[in-house]
């Protein structure tokens, strides 16, 4: 489970942030996981509830935003979506398509005291 390796990489860049910017406390965690990333955003939450505490997140609320898969399609040169990666082109059928967005995970914003 890679989740608990990205919980950890989350609290030490909160960690830092902490350290730069002089605050205490995270209140609000706003997380960004593409649609095509292979983070599952449940694993993540449970991984987060269990190893914040003793951090400067603890008792943090983590909000996750579901980021929409993109790609381009070398068939028809359109810029569509998609769900999952490796599916086929939903205008076309091709399977000639280049993710351009939605197969990242990161830190949008962050709510501090
Ligand atoms: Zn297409």
């Amino acid at each position: 489970m890679h989740e608990m390796a990205l919980t950890e990489g989350i609290l030490r860049l909160l960690e830092e942030q902490a350290t730069t910017q002089r605050f205490h406390h995270v209140r609000t965690v706003w997380l960004e996981i593409g649609e095509l990333s292979t983070v599952d955003p449940e694993a993540l939450r449970f991984c987060f509830e269990a190893i914040r505490s003793g951090t400067v997140a603890e008792g943090a609320a983590l909000e996750i935003i579901r980021t929409p898969g993109q790609a381009y399609c070398m068939d028809c040169a359109n810029a569509v979506h998609v769900g999952q990666r490796y599916d086929p082109c939903p205008d076309c059928g091709g399977d000639s398509l280049q993710v351009t967005g939605g197969d990242e995970m990161r830190v949008k914003e962050v709510e501090v005291e």
